[in-house]
């Protein structure tokens, strides 16, 4: 059953790689299962499903873990459901096909994972924070943008991928200066903030 989990997922990922889906990268993937274990989670709520890869890495990390997950493209979507079937994970995790910012939910969560659109964080924080835990978490993805973030704007040819860059820079400071919420931001992957409540800790 492992052996054929691992060639699973290594289709999934050859999937990804052949349609261009943006997954996680294997050490973004370590950080966050790693941290579901050592924190202890036991539901999370996940923006951006894609094809499911990451929802499933993280149920399978965790055997009593839930995730509830949004993606508003069809397609991805569809595929998201064929995988999640394939692990038989429908049981522990939900996914919703809609725009997560029109997605209203009543219950909390450990840990809110930012995976969507990388200009809309700051959105995607104000509309689910009455969704976490006291002392859950958000835990960001793609903080570094390939490693756009860090350069200089004048070396950013494409107008969009500036105005994207500077998003999550806007991001950043907004962490940054919070004064309710903390955040450490890790060299992971592809960037990965963790950010939790100031009053709790
Ligand atoms: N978490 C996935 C990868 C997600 S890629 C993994 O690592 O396996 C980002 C996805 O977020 C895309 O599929 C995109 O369609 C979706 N997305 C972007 N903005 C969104 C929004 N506002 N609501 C729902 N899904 C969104
Ligand atoms: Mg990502």
């Amino acid at each position: 059953m492992v052996g054929n989990f691992h060639s699973m997922i290594k289709e999934i990922k050859e999937y990804a790689k052949r349609e261009d889906v943006p997954i996680m990268l294997d050490d973004g993937i370590n950080f966050l299962t790693t941290f579901i274990i050592k924190h202890q989670v036991k539901t999370v709520l996940e923006i951006g499903t894609a094809i499911g890869y990451s929802a499933i890495m993280m149920a399978l990390s965790s055997p009593n873990l839930k995730v509830v997950t949004i993606e508003r493209d069809e397609e991805r979507y569809l595929e998201a459901l064929n995988n999640i079937k394939k692990f038989n994970l429908e049981d522990r995790i939900t996914p919703i096909f809609k725009d997560a910012l029109d997605v209203e939910l009543t219950e909390k969560f450990d840990l809110i994972f930012l995976d969507g659109a990388k200009g809309k964080n700051i959105d995607f924080i104000e509309h689910f924070e009455k969704n976490l835990e006291s002392d859950g978490y958000f835990v960001t993805d793609n903080i570094n943008f390939h490693g756009y973030v860090a350069k200089d704007e004048s070396e950013i040819k494409s107008r969009n991928l500036r105005g994207l860059v500077r998003k999550i820079k806007n991001y950043i400071e907004y962490l940054k200066n919070s004064e309710k919420y903390e955040t450490r931001f890790y060299d992971i992957g592809d960037g990965i903030a963790v950010t939790s409540r100031k009053e709790i800790r």
